[in-house]
């Protein structure tokens, strides 16, 4: 039955940046669709935790910025929960600053976090589904900044078009395995991430006068599209990156 495609019951899933925000909201999202997170964040999730309970959740603590807790990460999600099926790629980093005074350590951070160790850690999440020969679903979180150049984020667009692009590759190359690799580009959701620009009276203005849903999204508003690509629903949906913008890029 269709209802039954979009099931995620027995499910094992590793997503990053969980603590907080559309992370929190799709780790919620998988639980109530049946499956098992272990969450990755910069900090501890234990909000998320007391939200969802600790037999359908649990987390570990991590800094993205660095390759090196890629490995721990897939084994601690075995360890806990006997094997690994969806990879939600969330956590992320904007540092906003005029592009013609921009840092370095600003550019290396954000695209550390938003692409580097994505990517390493969409590989290692691959080679455990070939591993188990199991298939399995990668999914990222993008943005408007993967289709946009943005004002004053330059590493933060160079991240998020490299996002769009790579599940492309990653998705032409994996295919084979029955692996799905695809993202989903939010539009402007109220998270901490978007903190600055709405405290900014005139900036917030002039963005939601753009949302043609005239409101900015929430974290709640991403869940159907996480279930979708994180289950057999989706399963000939490969490379896409998906917007849930309220009809911003429509404009
Ligand atoms: P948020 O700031 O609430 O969440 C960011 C998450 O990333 C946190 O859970 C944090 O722990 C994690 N994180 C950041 N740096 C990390 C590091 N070095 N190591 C480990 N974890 C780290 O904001 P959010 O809006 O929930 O952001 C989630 C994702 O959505 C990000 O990739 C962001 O770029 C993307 N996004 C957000 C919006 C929006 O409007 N809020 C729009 C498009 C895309």
């Amino acid at each position: 039955m269709i209802l039954d495609m979009f099931s995620l019951k027995g499910k094992v899933a590793v997503v990053t940046g969980s603590d907080t925000g559309l992370g929190q909201g799709i780790s919620k999202a998988f639980v109530e669709a049946g499956a098992k997170v272990l969450g990755v964040s910069r900090l501890e999730s234990t909000d998320t935790q007391k939200m969802l309970g600790e037999e359908n959740f649990q987390f570990m603590v991590a800094d993205l910025s660095s390759l090196d807790p890629i490995d721990s990460i897939i084994d601690t999600a075995v360890e806990k929960f006997g094997r690994l099926d969806i990879l939600v790629n969330n956590a992320g980093v904007i540092k906003r600053e005029d592009s013609i005074d921009f840092s370095v350590d600003n550019w290396d951070l954000v695209m550390n976090v938003n692409c580097r160790t994505l990517f390493f850690l969409s590989q290692a999440a691959a080679k455990q589904f070939i591993k188990q020969g199991s298939g399995g679903k990668i999914i990222s979180t993008a943005s408007m900044l993967s289709y946009q150049g943005g004002i004053r984020v330059p590493s933060y667009t160079a991240s998020k078009s490299a996002v769009k692009g790579i599940t492309m590759t990653m998705a032409n190359e994996w295919a084979k395995y029955g692996i799905n690799v695809n993202a989903i580009a939010p539009g402007y959701m109220a998270t901490n991430n978007t903190q600055a620009l709405r405290a900014d009276a005139e900036r917030s203005e002039a963005i939601l006068e753009r949302i043609p849903a005239g409101r900015w999204g929430t974290p709640d508003d991403l869940m159907g599209a996480a279930v979708f690509l994180a289950s057999s629903a989706s399963d000939y949906v490969n490379g896409f990156t998906l917007a849930v913008d309220g009809g911003w890029l429509a404009r």
